[in-house]
């Protein structure tokens, strides 16, 4: 289901972000155009700028230890029902309903949360993450999990790099399509 990498669309990644907190990512990929970008961010050299295994292990995980990581819709290539069925069935992923942004978006799935809800149930550690890290492999792991480059101290020198006004633009609109809405009433109706 995961193809951030794979369509990748630049829109997501927030230059001022990457000039202000990874410069020398900014620097290499300003200087590409968009057709070697979408090769770069492929390549380990890009996300080895995200990979810390040293600082990640030291920290143990505050980040997903506190709260959980959103999917950007680009993770999805098929977003018809029972494709969107089959993958939360899973139940690694919760549906979060944002009253406050007007829309409907998929996350990690929470310890102890149900698998559609508001904000006000989500309980703070990822269901992935264990003594290890988080059980995904980093092409798995949701983009804004992905797209987080660790830095000390942990948790507050840690910054992603994902634009959001555009991230939550595109699940604006993905929410008023029906496929996504259908599903979070079918778990509605089931909790019910
Ligand atoms: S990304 Fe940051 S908060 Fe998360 S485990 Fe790594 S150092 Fe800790
Ligand atoms: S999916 Fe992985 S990276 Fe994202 S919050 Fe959970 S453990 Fe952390």
């Amino acid at each position: 289901m995961r193809n951030f990498f794979e369509n990748f669309d630049e829109n997501y990644l927030s230059i001022p972000k990457m000039r202000q907190h990874v410069p020398e990512l900014a620097r290499i990929y300003e200087a590409m155009n968009s057709t070697e970008r979408k090769k770069f961010v492929k390549t380990e050299d890009f996300q080895n700028f995200f990979k810390n295994p040293t600082v990640c292990t030291g920290c143990g995980g505050a980040c997903c230890t506190k709260s959980v990581c959103e999917y950007a819709v680009n993770d999805f290539e098929d977003f018809t029902l029972p494709k969107l069925r089959e993958f939360v069935d899973k139940g690694k992923t919760m549906i979060l309903l944002r009253e406050d942004l007007e829309l409907i978006q998929l996350i990690a799935r929470p310890k102890d949360s149900p698998v559609v809800g508001s904000a006000s149930v989500l309980s703070g550690a990822c269901e992935q993450h264990g003594a290890n890290g988080c059980a995904y492999s980093y092409d798995e792991r949701p983009t804004g999990g992905a797209l987080v480059v660790p830095g000390e101290p942990c948790h507050k020198g840690c910054h992603d790099i994902l634009d959001i006004r555009y991230h939550y633009g595109q699940w604006f609109t993905k929410s008023r399509e029906k496929p996504l809405a259908d599903l979070a009433l079918e778990y509605i109706k089931g909790m019910c």
